[in-house]
């Protein structure tokens, strides 16, 4: 994915998606866009601030690499919350 100022903001980051059991291995944190209708498609993709700062562990859950116990419903309320809080964070750090 074509990085831009924002989504490079995600380096080193705390997880803000904090599914349970999250290591916070902010070495592998990443801008994970959240997709909705509407918004991305074929020809569109999300604008970036849609979407969380979220570390591998995070990241294989919302995108369902890798088992978990929550539903899709749950996942996609995780990374709806950690991308209230990445908009936070960068509001205070005078960013947006
Ligand atoms: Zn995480």
């Amino acid at each position: 994915m074509k990085q831009t100022k924002l989504t490079k903001e995600a380096r080193g980051r705390d997880c803000q998606v904090r599914i349970p059991g999250c290591p916070n291995d902010t070495e592998t944190t990443v801008f994970a866009h959240y997709r909705l209708a509407g918004t991305c498609g074929t020809s569109m993709k999300p604008n970036d601030l849609q979407g969380a700062w979220a570390c591998s562990y995070c990241q294989d859950r919302i995108d369902q690499r890798a088992k978990c116990e929550l539903t899709r419903f749950d996942l996609r309320l995780y990374h709806l919350e950690g991308m209230v809080r990445t908009i936070d964070t960068l509001t205070r750090e005078g960013k947006l």
